[in-house]
């Protein structure tokens, strides 16, 4: 039955962030096994699927009958969700389904756009896929880079490029990313460089792994919630269950962000902040912390402290830091060229020197005093514009959480990634959860919030140039050889009782190159390494690069999977304009994207664009099968419900027949380093399944034809293959471990270890040897995690976090790190081993913290376009609504969310306003150095006047969403943002830059 309009608008009105309960039944009704579908009626079963939205990986069931799509809900037994969806996620229905017929939408034919042509022509697969197939061997073979100036083999093209990903089956990125390689393409790129490449440089360098640490359902656990640069009531609508989960046990909820949201709405302490002044808040909460530590050690875990982080460990005496500035500083190439004084001082056997009193003045615990000093409540006031009691407030409330018995959890989004000091704001956080004993603990831990279904799984298969499955680094022209690269990436320690999990990375690498190569992958040919491209020590080939790239005309083709630049990449003109230097470019999708239609987007005259366009045909999430990965890790499977309409495909297939038609090409035809891409394992068949897939994946002993039961079983000699390191043990001799769906969760604490798959092997909490005592008994009974028997020598509860066998005293708890503990001080970062604050690129005022103005390691693209608080004297900041998604075309295309939400608008505050003359309801022009867009305003009390250093600051709030393309149009923010990023991730920094409004 068809949701109608006024029912749909009714529900989806109810409710924090629009979530609306279908159905709740008791949880603790397991299924029997992991049925496909659950019968209805005689004819209609309800299919399992899961949310195609964002990261929180809701369980939906969907009734179908042939072709016709009967209804969506929500899955009553699932563990996340338990039958509720947010408006966004209740709409999928009308992805397929608008007044009982096919969103007329839809694309169902593949669509070609000749050069300078005006219009599209309908094209065959067949024809679409050959031709593709050409451009790519044309392109590829004239520009192909063999060897480098010093003649190193580096066999790659820096002529074809690919974007998107994100929202793909972990089966489908998979496979992208062995074609790219195959291909020897380096401009490899997905959204989670936009939203949390950050993330994952910051988690990794201070845990070992850069993944959400605990999961959606663990926030039920916390007692104090900090929600910082997130709006997770209506971005992460269901996650925000579990933060009302954990209120009404007694939490206390605090919010920190530059405007008033419904998440704030909802919180006890409520704190703005000048965007983009992250690192002078949180320093300031470290000083508080260390300081509190010193006074009332009491209310400390200081155990944890002293034997799971490196606050007692010695650092280089040549270590400083003056006026924003770390030693090994070289202005010229503005960065850190020479890192020797962040390391730590060794023994004579090699093994890092401690001082377990923190007295030493070289050990970390007392750098990090030091360097926090300056951070002091009038300081941080004054950058911030925080009223300085609320600042108390909030560090009183969230460093309570330091006793052994209390835990805090830190949530996060894109205001706090999207910064040139992104990866330092999450580590921040990092810090302050150290000094708090509040990682590998329930209700604890940083928590990623991730806005696409499977950035995590995208991010996890290497749709990133700088990686490889399972987060191996891609490798450089510095290691020329397999033995160089392996030796690069096995970590050393003397220390006896460090983990060093790394040193296992030869025995993955190996098993990857078996798994794309196969039986021409042997010991004599370096397992066919020579084949994967090379890049340069150092090189960078992420988002903003990749553009200015093709905006030279560097780059010739490239292929777009689900994603739409047009809107969502920074500085959207150049972006789009970048389109243009294109001979080809190929774009698959359920929609016309703006991305798909630039070529005749408003202003420009598609008679003078030269570019050739394929638009593909794609599925929707339930016309297909596959998993994907949710942002606490959890990988599951869904089901294909309904066939696709008309000619569309699923990826799976596209990027299988189009590989097959290339490889053919190459078979008859030969080019440069050609076996790449004939020797690759491509074998998937007419109709490609990801089940085959999926288990390529998860790996084989190659001497038994058996699959791996998990990775450490993986071995270095040729003897086992896996695609992914990480996901061996998804899919086993015991069958798909991402199907199972047995609700019941025997921890009492929420792991639901029997739903799903957790990456790594079905592990739901990270770090969780931290969440004990030496002894091995837990800090928190309440919330055990994990227990050690020291008689029986065994663990029990969830999966322990490496080394079976031994217990808390042998080995340090961050098996990642080759220290094996937390990292308070970070020195792999590239921008210094502290968070530092510094002004964004575009700010009104001048840095109270040093002398020192913008991140001095980020690199600075186009300085001619940095706007001035002159011209442009407000801060503005971008932000999503919940009725909306990414860039649009999933939800501009539905007409119960364009109604919902159909035009784009701009946050001004009431006093900004006035003084504008701008009432609310008019329309307003908001413009930076870059364009500027029109938008409707809300004159609002969500965005206060911030004093900042003495004077008012006001903040300018707009939406992202919109386009040129569907059924809701307007200006796409991003016409506003800037070519800057973070200094370790080059993340753009859309979150923060100057702007002027006006009414139009
Ligand atoms: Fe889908 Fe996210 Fe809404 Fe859950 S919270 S229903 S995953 S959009």
């Amino acid at each position: 039955m068809e949701l109608s309009r006024r029912d749909f608008l009714k529900a989806s009105g109810a409710g924090v962030g629009g979530v609306f309960l279908l159905k709740l039944i008791n949880s603790d009704v397991a299924l029997a096994g992991p049925p496909k579908s659950i019968p209805l009626k005689k004819k209609i079963g309800e299919t399992v699927s899961i949310c195609a939205y964002c990261a929180g990986g809701c369980g939906i069931l969907i009734a179908a009958e042939g072709s016709n799509l009967i209804s969506i809900e929500g899955y009553p037994d699932h563990p996340i969700n338990r039958g509720a969806l947010c408006s966004k996620a209740q709409s999928l229905y009308q992805i397929r389904t608008v007044n009982g017929k096919l969103n007329p939408r839809r694309l169902t034919k593949v669509l070609y756009r000749a050069p300078n042509s005006i219009a599209w022509e309908e094209k065959s697969w067949e024809w679409a896929l050959e031709e593709i197939a050409r451009r790519i061997k044309k392109t590829r073979d004239e520009n192909w880079i063999e060897k480098d100036k010093d003649g190193t083999v580096i066999n790659r093209t820096e002529a074809i490029a690919q974007v998107g990903g994100s929202a793909h089956d972990n089966e489908e990125c998979y496979l992208i990313a062995k074609m790219n390689r195959a291909l020897g393409m380096v401009y490899t790129e997905t959204q989670a460089r936009l939203c949390h490449s950050t993330t994952v440089a910051a988690l990794a360098e201070s845990f070992g792994r850069g993944a959400m640490t605990n999961h959606w359902t663990d926030i039920g656990n916390a007692d104090v919630i900090l929600i910082m640069g997130s709006n997770a009531a209506e971005n992460h609508p269901i996650s925000f269950h579990w933060v009302t989960k954990a209120i009404e046990k007694g939490a206390t909820l605090i919010h920190v962000d530059p405007r008033f949201t419904r998440t704030s709405a909802r919180a006890h302490i409520y704190a703005p902040m000048r965007s983009g002044t992250d690192i002078a808040f949180l320093g300031g909460m470290i000083k508080y912390i260390i300081e509190d530590i010193e006074q009332n050690p009491q209310n400390y875990n200081m155990e944890y402290l002293r034997e799971y982080t490196n606050a007692g460990w010695l650092i280089n005496s040549g270590y400083s830091f003056s006026d924003g500035i770390f030693s090994g500083y070289d202005a010229n190439a503005r960065a850190y060229k020479d890192k020797a004084t962040w390391q730590y001082q060794l023994d004579d056997k090699g093994i890092p020197k401690q001082d377990k009193t923190f007295k030493d003045s070289n050990c970390v615990s007392q750098l990090l005093k030091n360097h926090y000093s300056r951070y002091d409540m009038d300081t941080v006031s004054k950058v911030t514009g925080t009223p300085k009691e609320l600042l108390l407030k909030v560090y009183q409330t969230f460093a309570s959480t330091g006793k052994p018995d209390r835990v805090g959890t830190i949530m996060y989004a894109m205001g706090t990634t999207q910064h040139t000091v992104g990866t330092q704001n999450i580590r921040a956080y990092s810090i302050i959860q150290l000094l708090l004993g509040n990682i590998g603990i329930a209700g604890g831990g940083i928590n990623a919030m991730r806005g696409e279904s499977n950035v995590q799984g995208a991010t996890d298969h290497a749709l990133l140039f700088h990686i490889l499955p399972g987060y191996l680094p891609a490798p450089s022209t510095a290691q020329p050889t397999l033995a160089k690269y392996l030796e690069a990436i096995t970590p050393k320690t003397n220390d006896p009782r460090s983990g060093n999990w790394k040193q296992h990375q030869p025995k993955y690498m190996v098993s990857l190159l078996k798994a794309w190569y196969g039986n021409a992958a042997t010991q004599d040919n370096e397992f066919s390494y020579q084949y994967l491209p090379k890049i340069p020590a150092g090189g960078n080939y992420s988002w903003i690069p990749l553009f200015e790239a093709m905006e030279k005309g560097t780059i010739k083709g490239l292929l777009v999977w689900g994603q739409n630049p047009a809107v969502s990449g920074p500085n959207s003109n150049t972006e789009r304009k970048a389109l243009e230097q294109l001979d080809w470019l190929v774009a698959v999708d359920l929609w016309e994207t703006e991305t798909a239609a630039f070529w005749k987007r408003p202003g420009v005259d598609p008679k003078a664009i030269k570019t050739e366009v394929f638009l593909l045909p794609a599925c929707a999430s339930y016309e297909k099968e596959g998993s994907i990965t949710n942002s606490g890790r959890w990988a599951q499977w869904r089901y294909k419900a309904i066939d696709p309409p008309g000619e569309a495909k699923d990826d799976l297939w596209m990027v299988v027949h189009l590989m097959d038609k290339v490889r053919a090409l190459y078979t008859n035809q030969g080019g440069p380093n050609a076996e790449a891409i004939t020797k690759l394992t491509w074998d998937y068949g007419e109709h490609p399944d990801p089940n085959q897939v999926a288990k390529e994946v998860n790996g084989y002993d190659l001497t038994t034809g058996k699959l791996a039961a998990n990775f450490i079983g993986l071995k270095d000699d040729g003897t086992t293959s896996c695609g992914n390191w990480l996901y061996s043990g998804s899919y086993t001799e015991e069958g798909n471990m991402m199907a199972r769906r047995d609700p019941k969760d025997t921890s009492g604490i929420g792991l639901h270890s029997g739903w799903a798959w957790c990456w790594p092997v079905n592990r739901r909490i990270i770090y969780n040897r931290a969440s004990v005592d030496l002894n091995g008994n837990p800090w928190d009974p309440k919330r055990a995690v994990v227990r050690w028997d020291a008689a029986a020598k065994k663990w029990s509860g969830d999966v322990i976090d490496g080394f079976g066998a031994k217990g808390p005293a042998e080995v340090y708890p961050f098996i990642m790190l080759p220290e094996g503990v937390g990292r308070l001080f970070g020195m792999g970062m590239a921008d210094g081993p502290f968070p530092e604050h510094y002004e964004p690129w575009e700010t009104p005022v001048k840095n109270m913290l040093s002398n020192t103005q913008l991140n001095p390691a980020t690199k600075v693209w186009r300085p001619q376009e940095q706007g001035t608080p002159d011209k442009y004297p407000y801060v503005a900041t971008t932000f999503r609504l919940t009725e909306h998604w990414q860039a649009g075309a999933m939800t501009r295309n539905l007409p119960w969310l364009a109604e919902l939400m159909p035009e784009m608008f701009v946050e001004i505050g009431e006093e900004l306003a006035t003084e504008k003359g701008i009432r609310n309801g008019e329309r307003v022009v908001v413009e930076s150095a870059r364009g500027q867009v029109q938008g409707v305003s809300i004159v609002t009390k969500r965005l206060i006047p911030l004093q900042v250093d003495g004077r008012v600051i006001h903040q300018i709030g707009l939406p992202w969403h919109w386009g040129y393309m569907g059924l809701a149009t307007g200006d796409s923010a991003n016409l506003l943002t800037s070519h800057i990023g973070d200094a370790n991730t080059t993340m753009p920094e859309y979150k923060t830059f100057l702007c002027n409004v006006r009414r139009a």
